[in-house]
């Protein structure tokens, strides 16, 4: 089968996990995020055949797809697009829950000769869930309280550390907010509290988890490969919020964050690790607010 290679080239690079089975269901293309997701790299899998079990998806009742009712071979013989959740296999071992999007190539817009799928990790956010939302977010700002934290913290740093990310955790609290507070009173305040939330949630990734700490504090665990990350991200978002105003009435009000990095080290506690970045943190308030400081 002849595929275009500017489109190779686009599907290398997207976010999704991609492969491409021909008509044989041999595994003709795998794209670099499939190789991240589910840890193969491509020459372990290309020319194999993917009802040789190797990715071995499964459904939410646990009966194996492969051999019986594979949604790439339904979106094949009947030249329909499919999606479906499965689990499936990653290198390390476990289990990992996939949206997947089947996408019959049609030949001549009629039979299908082979199959495009794309896949990406569903990560367990329970984000609709009424009761989840009560006891583990707060009300205002919708980010994790700490209970919240409590709760999704090891689920998280279990799936990274299975793929190598390094754990990294951003103090913040806003400048003078009292200030702010007094100045505007306390429902520009709260309106304000609701903007750095938004522009926190906007800028991380799904995986990271983002906490409302205290009032007026914010404590963001990311998980990055490289642990300058923790630098560049932490001077963004300070960049980002400084740049930022809310419309309160016809007023404009600013505002401004001070916030400390780190990085979880292997021999502590995620608790030591968060004490140093919030120690940072009044670090880069002693030295005028408005900044990051960053111990790595
Ligand atoms: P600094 O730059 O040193 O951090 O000064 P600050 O004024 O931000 O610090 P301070 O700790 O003196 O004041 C924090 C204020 O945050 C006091 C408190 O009333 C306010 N605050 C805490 N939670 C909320 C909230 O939910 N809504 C509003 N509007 N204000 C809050
Ligand atoms: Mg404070
Ligand atoms: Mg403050």
């Amino acid at each position: 089968m002849y595929i275009n290679e500017t489109f190779l080239a686009l599907l290398n690079y997207l976010y999704e996990g991609v492969y491409i089975i021909d008509k044989q269901r041999n595994i003709i293309f795998w794209n670099k995020s499939a190789e991240e997701i589910t840890g193969y790299k491509s020459e372990e899998v290309l020319g194999r055949s993917c009802k040789d079990n190797i990715l071995r998806h499964v459904d939410k009742n646990g009966n194996e797809l492969c051999i019986n009712g594979c949604p790439m071979v339904f979106s094949m013989e009947n030249s329909v697009v499919v999606s479906d959740e499965v689990y499936l296999h990653h290198k390390s071992g476990y289990r990992l829950l996939v949206r997947v999007k089947g996408i019959p190539i049609l030949k001549n817009g009629k039979e299908a000769n082979g199959v495009i799928e794309l896949f990406t990790p569903v990560l367990p956010t329970l984000d609709h869930d009424d009761l989840f939302n009560l006891a583990l977010k707060d009300p205002l700002t919708k980010l994790y309280n700490r209970k919240g934290f409590d709760f999704m913290y090891p689920i998280r740093q279990r799936e990274m550390m299975l793929l190598d990310y390094h754990t990294g955790v951003l103090f913040f609290d806003i400048d003078d907010f009292k200030k702010i507070n007094d100045t505007y009173g306390h429902e520009a305040g709260d309106k304000v509290l609701y903007a750095i939330s938004q522009i926190f949630i906007n800028f991380l990734r799904h995986q990271d988890i983002v906490v409302r700490w205290g009032g007026e504090e914010f404590l963001a665990v990311i998980f990055i490969k490289d642990l300058n990350h923790v630098k560049i991200i932490g001077k963004k978002l300070i960049k980002l919020i400084q740049t930022s105003f809310i419309e309160y009435g016809s007023t404009i009000i600013k505002f401004t964050l001070s916030g400390g990095g780190t990085f979880l080290k292997k021999e502590e506690t995620i608790l030591e690790t968060i004490k140093r970045a919030d120690q940072l943190m009044y670090e880069a308030k002693r030295q005028g607010k408005n900044r990051f400081i960053c111990d790595i």
